[in-house]
Parts: structure tokens; C-alpha cells; sequence
């Protein structure tokens, strides 16, 4: 189905449940006035002109209207591009004529700061924008005020015209590895992967899931937003950016059932100095996904009660989720793998020179097919072409699938470090070093080296209050535990990695950065 007859579905079966909670500005929408507000600026868009199959662009950090204009824009059979609130001009006018987006939709913070002027150049140098809109400002509320001019049966009429295969997003790869790509995805894409992550974590309409995840990213929008949605359930903002103690106060007074999160922010959560004085006994499950998940962190999450707390493996180009740890899962699998293959889905693992598909226990490259493999990157059938193969998305990184079924991600192709002639992954490094005492986090990298190749450097991160950690200590930690050729030969103490804005470590940057540090 669309997305908006599923939304419609919803709001019919509990029009009195609550919808969406936006903590920070302090708004509580049952699903009833989520739909009557999401109608209304969906016939607003089309009075002001909007035709089915434009792109609408959202610039703007997590709120309640960022879900308004999801919806809405999905109801008017407008495409959604997803923009990241941290791009500045350059990316800006990238995205906005690469998917000739026709509307931006920003927030009034971006009307007078320096975003403002990045907003005036983009529309000097993108002929196809021809409106921009504040949230919060009077073009919002005049935007709105259009909505009378088209009756309410224009909309079914509208939804009547679009196909479940259409496309409704165009969302921005992180860019981790290089520039972000455009996945366009389709309401089967996300509404499915939406609905069925929340069938994993066994949602109905009487949970509330805190979502301090970006919107702009397909954990938030697709496994949070859609996920709430398609079973009734809450959606609970508990700030415009991340911050782990709002986090926390959210979860707390709202009594949410889910917490979700990338790795970085469980960390920051669990690493709090007043941790313990958040009640989080109403948190029944969650997700953690987005890079590699360490088995520490998700031993923590299920020390704290959070037993049926699930891990998600997948990219923005799969809708997202591939594979999904289940709530009933032994221990050993939840905090050791990143789950089996998600419903209605194929996975294998495949050389990544010949394609050929590897034996169960074998590292190579996790590939997937199925109803959630993206339409295309936007304009860019070249690029789609490499990296879907006879309907195969190739992923880029490396996983073994155990006997059961069950994968393991090791590490991403292009962060392989070959050192005389080994082949390391630096995950299971990282993994290692978390069982140090007084490393809070760790990451490794390959630096050139003239004789091996590469060699391994650690970039750590220590708690608070503990003593210096020397390289030649961390080597001796980690000898006779981790063969020769894997103990890091360079030590890093630092207070933060450079990251992305969706909460990804930065090892392109890293890398340089020791590069040019380690001459
Ligand atoms: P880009 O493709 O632009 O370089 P990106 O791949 O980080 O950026 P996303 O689509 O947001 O952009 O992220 C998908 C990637 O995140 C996956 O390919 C994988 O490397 C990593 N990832 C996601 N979930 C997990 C997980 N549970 N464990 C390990 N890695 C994960
Ligand atoms: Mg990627």
C-alpha cells in the first residue's frame, strides 16, 4: 500500500492514541490532529502548485513538523528530500539542483543566521527553487492558510493516482566513505522496512519510542517515524539535536518503551555522571544500529533491563534494515552479531572480486535483494549500476554468515587495513580494546608505512579520571591476547573523533589527520 492510505488506516483505528510528543517545544498530537494537520498542509502544497512527482526538500533539525512534512508531502504524491541541517552552501546547492528540488522547507533559526545567506545564494544559483518556507515564521502559516483553496477529495483523488512502487524519497547516503549518494526510495522501500523492523520489536499502539536520531537519516524517519506509525505507536522527540541527558530526562517522562540510538549516543547516555539517577524501568526494547555496535555497550543496555533491546544492520540504500537481531535471541546473539536476515529479504556473503557466493563462515561481501533495494541513486544510473548488481546491492562491507544464519559485520572493504600482506579488520580490534577498563571508545586505523604497508593506529578515547595510557601499556594489554601483526603500533589519546552528522566515526578524516601527523 501508500503511505498515506497506511497512515490513514492508522489514524482511523486510534484517532485518540497519541501520535508524536516534541518535547523541546512542548507539543503533544493525538493521530487524529496529526492527520487533520498533515491534510491540511498536504492540500496547502497542492494549492500552492505543487504536482505530483516535484521534489520538496526539508532542511531542518528534528521536530514535530519535519513528520508533518514527511506525511504531507507523501499524501500530495510530492518526493522528500532528506537534507542534513550541518551541509552548508556547497552541499546545499548540490542537493538542491541535484534533485531539482522545487520547495525548501526550513526553520525560522535558518532565516536569520547564517543560513540565511546560504539560502539567498542557493536561490541566485538553482533556478528550479521557487519557494522557500520557515517553519515557525509567517510563510509556514500562510503555506497553511492555503490549504481551504483545495477541498479534502482532492487528496483521494490524488491517492487513487499513486502506485506503491512510486518514488516518495530521495534520501543522502552519510558519506562516510566519500560524497553522499542519493537513494531514491519508493513507499514499498520504507513503508515495509518500517513496519517490519517495528514487528521485530513487537510494537503496538501502547509504545512510545524515543527517537533522538536525525530525522533527515533513515534510522530516524523510516525505523523510527514509520515504524511508529504503521502500529500506532508514539513518536517521542526529546530534542532537536542530540543530547544524552534530555535523552534520558525524555525517556524518563514520557515512560518510553523503546530507546533508540547509534553507538555513539548509547555512550554518551551510559557515560553520564548522573546515569543512575534516570529511571528508564519503563524501556522494554529499542535499536542500536548505524556502525558497528560494540558487544560492551549492548551488554550494558541489557544490564540495565533493556532484555529485548535489538540491533539493526543496514544502509541508507536498503530503506534501511538488512538484518535484525530478534528480541527473544540468545545472549551470545544479541550482543555478538548483528541478527539474521530481515522478513521477506535474501542475504549472502560473496567474494567481493568475482561475486561467487562464500560458505557459511567465510568473510566476504554482504550483498542483499528484495523488496527493500532502492529504486536508484537520483540521476545517477551509472553509480546505480555498480552497486546493484542482478538485483544484489552490494554493500561495500564485510560480513561472515554463521551456520545459523546469523551475521557478523567485520568491518567496511574500504577501512581494510593490509598490513605485510595480512588482511586486518579493524572492528575486532576495536572490539578488544573496549574490554579495557578505562577506554570509553576506540577506533583503529591504517597508517602508511614503508616497510609493511600499513600499520595500525589506535585513536582512543579515555574516561574521565583515569591515568595516562601509553602506547607501549595498550601494546602490552593486548599481547597474547591479539596476534603481533594486529596490536596497534601507534597510540592516539583524543577527547572526540571527527564524526558525520548521523553519529558515524570519520576514518577518511582520521586517517589523513595520523597521515600527516606521523609524517
Ligand atoms: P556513505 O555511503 O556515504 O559513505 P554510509 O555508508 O555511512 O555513508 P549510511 O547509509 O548512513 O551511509 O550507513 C550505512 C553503513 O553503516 C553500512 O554500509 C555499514 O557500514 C554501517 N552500519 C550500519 N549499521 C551497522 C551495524 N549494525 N554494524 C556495523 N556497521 C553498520
Ligand atoms: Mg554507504
Amino acid at each position: 500500500t501508500t503511505i498515506s492510505a497506511n497512515l490513514d488506516a492508522t489514524i482511523a483505528r486510534f484517532p485518540e492514541r497519541e501520535a508524536i510528543v516534541d518535547v523541546a517545544q512542548g507539543v503533544r498530537l493525538t493521530y487524529a490532529e496529526f492527520g487533520a494537520v498533515v491534510d491540511r498542509l498536504a492540500r496547502a502544497l497542492v494549492a500552492a502548485g505543487y504536482q505530483v512527482g516535484e521534489r520538496v526538500g526539508i532542511w531542518a533539525p528534528n521536530r514535530y513538523e519535519w513528520v508533518i512534512v514527511q506525511y504531507a508531502t507523501a499524501k500530495a504524491g510530492l518526493i522528500l528530500v532528506n537534507i542534513n541541517p550541518a551541509y552548508r552552501s556547497h552541499e546545499l546547492q548540490f542537493v538542491l539542483k541535484q534533485a531539482g528540488i522545487s520547495l525548501l522547507i526550513a526553520v525560522e533559526r535558518f532565516k536569520t543566521s547564517d543560513y540565511a545567506g546560504m539560502i539567498d545564494q542557493a536561490r541566485g544559483a538553482c533556478p528550479e527553487l521557487r519557494d522557500v518556507v520557515f517553519i515557525g515564521t509567517e510563510s509556514w502559516d500562510a503555506l497553511l492558510a492555503r490549504a481551504e483553496e483545495v477541498p479534502a477529495d482532492r487528496l483521494t483523488e490524488i491517492a487513487d493516482g499513486l502506485s506503491a512502487s512510486d518514488a516518495i524519497n530521495i534520501q543522502y547516503t552519510s558519506g562516510t566513505t566519500g560524497f553522499p549518494k542519493g537513494a531514491t526510495l519508493s513507499h514499498t522501500n520504507i513503508l515495509n522496512n518500517g513496519y517490519l523492523v517495528g514487528e521485530i520489536c513487537r510494537y503496538t499502539e501502547e509504545d512510545r519510542i524515543c527517537i533522538p536520531v536525525p530525522f533527515y537519516h533513515c534510522f530516524g524517519m523510516v525505523m523510527g517515524n514509520l515504524a511508529a506509525t504503521t502500529h500506532g505507536a508514539c513518536m517521542v522527540i526529546p530534542a532537536a539535536a542530540f543530547e544524552p541527558a534530555a535523552t534520558l530526562a525524555a525517556v524518563q517522562a514520557e515512560r518510553c518503551t523503546s530507546l533508540y540510538g547509534v553507538p555513539t549516543m548509547f555512550i554518551a547516555e551510559w557515560a553520564l555522571p548522573d546515569f543512575a539517577t534516570y529511571d528508564l524501568s519503563s524501556v522494554r526494547t529499542g535499536i542500536m544500529a548505524g556502525s558497528p555496535c560494540p558487544a560492551e555497550m549492548m551488554k550494558k543496555l541489557i544490564a540495565a533491563g533493556i532484555e529485548e533491546m535489538t540491533i539493526c544492520y543496514g544502509m541508507t540504500e536498503t530503506s534501511p534494515v538488512s538484518t535484525q537481531t530478534r528480541t527473544d535471541d540468545s545472549f551470545d546473539l544479541k550482543v555478538g552479531t548483528v541478527g539474521r536476515v530481515a522478513p521477506h529479504l535474501e542475504i549472502r556473503v560473496a567474494d567481493p572480486i568475482t561475486g561467487a557466493t562464500l560458505a557459511r563462515g567465510e568473510a566476504g561481501e554482504f550483498c542483499t535483494k528484495g523488496y527493500s533495494v532502492m529504486i536508484g541513486y537520483w540521476e545517477e544510473p551509472e553509480k546505480t549500476a555498480e552497486a546493484v548488481v542482478d538485483g544484489w546491492m552490494r554493500t561495500g562491507d564485510l560480513a561472515v554468515m554463521d551456520p545459523d544464519g546469523s551475521v557478523r559485520i567485520t568491518g567496511r572493504i574500504k577501512d581494510m587495513v593490509i598490513r605485510g600482506g595480512e588482511n586486518i579488520y579493524p572492528r575486532e580490534i576495536e572490539e578488544f580494546l573496549y574490554t579495557h577498563p578505562d577506554i570509553v571508545d576506540a577506533q583503529v586505523i591504517g597508517v602508511p608505512d614503508a616497510k609493511y604497508g600499513e600499520e595500525l593506529c589506535a585513536w582512543v578515547r579515555l574516561r574521565s579520571g583515569a591515568p595516562e595510557l601509553t602506547a607501549s601499556a595498550l601494546r602490552e594489554f593486548c599481547t597474547g591476547k591479539l596476534a603481533h601483526y594486529k596490536i596497534p603500533r601507534y597510540v592516539k589519546l583524543v577527547d572526540d573523533f571527527p564524526m558525520t552528522v548521523t553519529g558515524k566515526v570519520r576514518k577518511v578524516e582520521m586517517r589523513s589527520q595520523s597521515a600527516r601527523e606521523l609524517g
